[in-house]
């Protein structure tokens, strides 16, 4: 039998599972907010924060930051690649220096740090693009996120999540959850648990959007981690990092 991480965990635990939502729309706080309260779940919502109005934009996030959940980081331009768009003269990523995407996520920081206060707050790389510049001056800023979050969430191999003893908090694996049926995710679900390892779901819209999962499937992954409780430790991204950092890494 190859071997397995059970022992990692506390409790009674053999596996722990996040489940996070990148760009905050209406479908996270009327949907999956009241579905994973009814069976005892935080989540981790990543939030980017631009434009004047941030912080009236946010602002329906607060009672959600109350009840426990993490709000995450996710900074405030939301910039990716500039091959997104067509045509010359575009930017993006490939564009910024280090220094600017560090300025960005500490400004990030400083307006979820008004709304949002708790000790430790991960980090969700945007598009799960973790360079800037082009080439041989291509840089990675997975250390500067290093520098400033108990952790990242980046994107990893379909089928793998994170090893409790070998994942780089800095760049942690996920696996996206768009157009999936809810079979597929509670198989993937069920191979974290037998490998003992911490699987950190990404979805955006609970619907039918370009990025979305519907809600039977989603619901289908809450019911087996409700039926699992006992055996899959759920908590947001922050807490899981935090607890590997002092306890397992
Ligand atoms: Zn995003």
């Amino acid at each position: 039998m190859a071997q397995v991480n059970y022992d990692a965990w506390p409790d009674e635990y053999e596996a722990a599972v996040s489940i996070t939502f990148d760009d905050g729309n209406d479908t996270q706080l009327n949907v999956a907010v009241p579905e994973l309260e009814q069976r005892g779940f935080r989540g981790t919502f990543y939030l980017s924060c631009g434009g004047d109005d941030w912080r009236a934009r946010l602002e329906p996030w607060v009672p959600v930051h109350e009840r426990g959940h993490e709000i995450g980081n996710h900074t405030v331009g939301h910039t990716c690649s500039r091959n997104f768009k067509d045509g010359p003269g575009a930017t993006g990523l490939e564009d910024m220096t280090l220094e600017e995407i560090e300025a960005d996520v500490l400004e990030a920081e400083r307006r979820l740090g008004e709304l949002f206060p708790r000790e430790t707050r991960s980090f969700a790389y945007p598009c799960y693009m973790t360079h800037v510049g082009t080439g041989e001056g291509r840089q990675s800023y997975v250390p500067i996120i290093a520098r400033n979050f108990i952790a990242g969430r980046g994107y990893g191999e379909y089928g793998f999540s994170n090893s409790p003893h070998n994942c780089d908090l800095a760049h942690l694996w996920s696996t996206p959850l768009e157009h999936m049926r809810g079979e597929q995710i509670v198989g993937l679900a069920d191979l974290n648990l037998r490998r003992g390892r911490w699987e950190i779901f990404t979805l955006h819209h609970i619907g039918g959007a370009r990025l979305g999962t519907a809600p039977t499937e989603f619901n289908a992954l809450l019911d087996w981690l409700d039926r699992h409780r006992e055996r899959v430790w759920v908590a947001p991204v922050a807490e899981i990092a935090q607890y590997l950092r002092d306890e397992v890494q």
